[in-house]
């Protein structure tokens, strides 16, 4: 028997996977946690019955979310990542030579615990010696700190659950606070074709309180539409210019990628230029 999949990306499609295996199925203090073996993808990550990252493709998501902060800033040392329990942005971070500190901030720690069980390497950045691994709120964390990290990468579900507060213009100005005077934000906002509201939140929230914002692109092929969207806010650099040219071993993320990924289709520029 035939078993698949379906994430319901919008009320209206779906996205299916055939699935070889079942896991791990489990409701964890903060969401539901589910890892299956699928057929095209290899083992993946479901919270809340949404993806979260698949063997295959995680690489995209993982290198666009950190290398183009991380070489873009002149001295990227300290960087603070909330959410990202399963490890992917952590590892991209800690090989950026000139990273010296990664610390990530999760709230789940069953999704570090599936990690560590299903996705050897993903979980491989929880042993670096650069990384620091915290089970707390990313909330209450930035709140707590000022002053003391170059780059925050808000690696987070959707604004759902626990990540709804994330999405937030109060949550911004603590990340704003919690950067040093010449820090730098990265947020996943999102796909344009189907949450353009999403999009729009996180840019507008963010450009209300940094000096510089910038969207930028890539394709997800596990992600609604494929086309997701990345902001940046930055107190100083203009993260479209490259301070390193760091893209060893990249799959996907190239150092003529990362401006290139700041070119975006009229679309998706007027849903930041216009409010649509
Ligand atoms: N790449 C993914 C995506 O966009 O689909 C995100 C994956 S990552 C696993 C998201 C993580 O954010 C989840 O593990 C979730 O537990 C965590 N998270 C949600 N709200 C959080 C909060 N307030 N503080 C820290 N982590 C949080």
């Amino acid at each position: 028997m035939e078993l698949w999949v379906t994430e319901y990306q919008t009320p209206a499609i779906g996205f299916s996977c055939k699935s070889t295996e079942t896991l791990r199925v489990e409701q964890t203090p903060f969401q539901h946690l589910s890892v299956i073996n699928t057929e095209q993808f290899g083992k993946m990550l479901l919270l809340d019955g949404m993806v979260m990252t698949t063997e295959k493709d995680e690489f995209v998501y993982h290198e666009m979310i950190s290398l183009v902060a991380c070489n873009s800033h002149p001295q990227p040392e300290n960087v603070l990542i909330i959410g990202g329990g399963d490890g992917g942005t952590l590892r991209e971070v800690v090989r950026h030579p000139a990273v010296k500190n990664g610390t990530l901030v999760e709230i789940d720690e069953r999704v570090v615990q599936a990690s560590r069980d299903f996705f050897p390497s993903l979980a491989c950045a929880f042993e670096d010696t650069k990384s620091q691994v915290l089970i707390e709120d990313g909330i209450k964390y930035v709140k707590e700190h000022k002053n003391c990290y170059d780059i925050v990468i808000v690696d987070s579900t959707d604004p759902v659950g626990p990540a709804v507060e994330l999405f937030s213009k109060s949550f911004y100005e603590n990340v704003f606070e919690v950067l040093k005077d010449d820090g730098m934000l990265v947020v996943q906002s999102d796909s344009p074709y189907y949450h353009p509201n999403v999009v729009q939140m996180a840019y507008n929230g963010i450009a209300g309180i940094f000096p510089l914002t910038k969207l930028y692109l890539a394709n997800i092929p596990t992600y609604p539409s494929g086309l997701w969207s990345f902001t940046i806010g930055s107190k100083k650099y203009d993260p479209e210019k490259l301070m390193h040219e760091y893209d060893d071993g990249c799959r996907y993320y190239t150092r003529n990628l990362h401006r290139a990924a700041f070119n975006l289709p009229a679309l998706v520029s007027k849903i930041i230029a216009n409010g649509e």
